[in-house]
């Protein structure tokens, strides 16, 4: 059996074992491949890690609070992963750990359009803000962040590009990516961000990487002004896409795992 899983804690909202385990069955492998949600704690992750590298573990996904303990563990770091500052895929290959960061590429996948010389907003400065914030980059965006707290969104400029903003009009943007965490919970978007529910048009881009409830309420309000929308399970699929592409060498059946994350809510 050649075993995937998705590590994290908690872990058990999980969408990704629906995700690939339906997409191993669409290509035949379920006989042969198995992807599991494990719970992990922190203190336990490094030895985890390292006993599915010296077992039958192909891979796994990393979700919180994993992503950047994980670049200190790896025995190879892709380049994607160093800059970011975070892993989302590991691969063992003879015993050894290789790290990689497939959420920028699911990122920018998901877009489908072209995001060089757009201005975007990003909302946020955590670990999703990081992946954003360096793929819209390598595309040419012109990138402003807004975060909570302004030293953070300082810092990821500093560290990354990007201009930090106080208050942002969202007007003068074409693409709107919220990566906070605002709306997981039930929180109130208008709120807690600095967005307003008339100043969304036609032309604007609005993606929310948070996912639950079908739509949420930001992505509501975007789509009913005419805006496009990106929601956080389309980002999912295509990041989870590019980690299985990576385990299995195969194509990844992108309507397979989109039906299966979507129906698993
Ligand atoms: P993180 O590192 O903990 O960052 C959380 C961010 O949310 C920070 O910028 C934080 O601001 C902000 N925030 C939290 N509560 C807020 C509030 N009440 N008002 C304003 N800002 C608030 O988390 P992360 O890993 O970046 O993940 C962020 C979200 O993206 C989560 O909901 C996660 O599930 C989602 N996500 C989705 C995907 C996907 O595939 N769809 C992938 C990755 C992450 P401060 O700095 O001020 O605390």
């Amino acid at each position: 059996m050649k075993r995937l899983a998705v590590l994290g804690h908690p872990v058990s909202h999980s969408r990704s074992p629906a995700m690939h385990n339906a997409a191993l069955a669409e290509l035949g492998l379920g006989g042969e491949w198995s992807y599991e949600a494990i719970d992990v704690r922190p203190d336990e992750f490094e030895a985890r890690v390292r006993s599915m590298a010296g077992g039958d573990c192909v891979g796994a996904n990393l979700t919180i609070p994993h992503k950047e303990a994980a670049l200190a563990l790896a025995d190879e770091l892709s380049e994607t992963a160093r800059e970011i500052g975070a892993v989302n895929t590991l691969s063992f290959v003879d015993g050894s750990v290789r790290a990689d960061n497939t959420d920028a590429a699911g990122f920018l996948a998901s877009l489908e359009g072209q995001v060089g010389g757009k201005r975007a907003l990003i909302l946020g400065a955590g670990g999703a803000a990081r992946a954003v914030v360096w793929a819209l980059l390598r595309e040419g965006a012109e990138l402003s962040v807004w975060n909570r707290t302004e030293l953070r969104s300082r810092n990821l400029c500093d560290d990354l590009g990007g201009t930090p903003v106080a208050a942002p009009d969202i007007r003068d943007y074409e693409l709107i990516v919220n990566t906070t965490s605002v709306g997981l919970g039930g929180e109130d978007p208008f709120a807690e961000l600095p967005l307003e529910t008339d100043r969304f048009g036609p032309g604007q881009t609005v993606v929310d990487m948070v996912y639950g409830e079908e739509p949420t309420l930001l992505l509501a309000a975007a789509e009913a002004a005419g805006a496009r929308t990106v929601d956080g399970i389309e980002i999912l699929v295509r990041q989870g896409a590019r980690s299985f592409e990576l385990w299995t060498g195969l194509e990844a059946p992108l309507e397979t795992m989109r039906a299966a994350a979507r129906l698993a809510i």
